[in-house]
């Protein structure tokens, strides 16, 4: 598991270092990209099933209700931080934190556990199909 993390941190450093290629044109209806600089984060060919759900609404424990998806890949995520059980949305499921690895932007979190998978606010996030106008 620690390996694993390592080698996940060294990918999202060369994806930071990747010229940004991807034009409107590359862009497909089912991808989720940063709504706040665009760049894809994930497909909904990733999603994620958790329970048989992959969105779900949660409350923190600061009172604030997130709209969140559930995806097993989200290659435009940079995740940081050391993942914690505290308030964990998922049972047995560590979180850490996931920003866009382009700008920045907190887009949610990625869990550890029996599965590893991320889950992205929903508000945070536009549809490439959204694009196509
Ligand atoms: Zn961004």
């Amino acid at each position: 598991m620690e390996e694993k993390e390592k080698q996940n941190q060294h990918n999202d450093i060369v994806t930071q270092l990747e010229p940004e290629v991807r034009t409107k044109s590359e862009l497909q209806p089912d991808d989720w990209l940063c709504i706040i600089c665009n760049k894809k984060i994930t497909t909904d060919k990733d999603r994620f099933e958790f329970n048989n759900q992959s969105e779900f609404q949660f409350l923190n424990p600061n009172g604030y209700y997130f709209d969140i998806i559930t995806f097993c890949n989200a290659d435009g995520c940079r995740e940081e931080g050391e993942p914690t059980m505290e308030f964990t949305w998922f049972p047995g499921h560590s979180w850490s934190f996931a920003f866009c690895s382009r700008c920045a932007s907190h887009l949610g979190w990625k869990y550890h556990g029996e599965f590893s998978f991320y889950g992205l606010i929903k508000s945070r996030l536009i549809k490439g199909v959204a694009l196509f106008n």
